[in-house]
């Protein structure tokens, strides 16, 4: 990767940390699920407001690393307005960035903004740090009650 896309990359992750998108809850949300990473210290509750099938609304309180946190504030403003369908698929597309072997091509133009979070593949340990709020909303799209924790 180019060193002045690589900055940009962790100036993005960086600015997402320190001021996180839709930090905060919402009240009486449609859905909401709890999710912890053990291995980091992650803990984060993603919040949703469904209007026919549609997140209307997401957002997220919690606290964990810089990429946890970063991964949580770019999804909730790359989800909000997609389907259901939707989200899940921008998620599978974004599992296989971050799992993937560094150098494999990035399909940015579906990614967006969450192509910043591609560097994560380079360190396993902070794969569950970047994908916890992923799984976090699909609980909480599929109604799931108990903690997810990425054991
Ligand atoms: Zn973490």
């Amino acid at each position: 990767m180019m060193a002045d896309l690589r900055e940009l990359y962790q100036e993005t992750i960086l600015d997402h940390s320190k001021r996180p998108r839709n930090f905060h809850e919402i009240p009486h949300p449609d859905a909401s699920a709890v999710g912890h990473n053990p291995l980091c210290g992650d803990r984060v509750t993603v919040f949703l407001r469904l209007s026919d099938g549609v997140l209307a609304d997401v957002a997220f309180v919690g606290q964990g690393c810089a990429i946890s946190k970063a991964s949580a504030s770019l999804m909730t403003d790359a989800v909000k307005g997609k389907t259901k369908a939707q989200a899940h698929e921008l998620f599978e597309k974004f599992r296989r960035m971050v799992t993937g072997r560094p150098g494999d091509p990035v399909d940015t133009p579906s990614l967006g903004k969450l192509a910043v979070l591609s560097g994560v593949c380079e360190f396993p340990v902070r794969v569950k740090c970047a994908s916890l709020p992923w799984h976090t909303l699909e609980a909480a799209i599929e109604a799931k009650k108990e903690i997810v924790s990425l054991e």
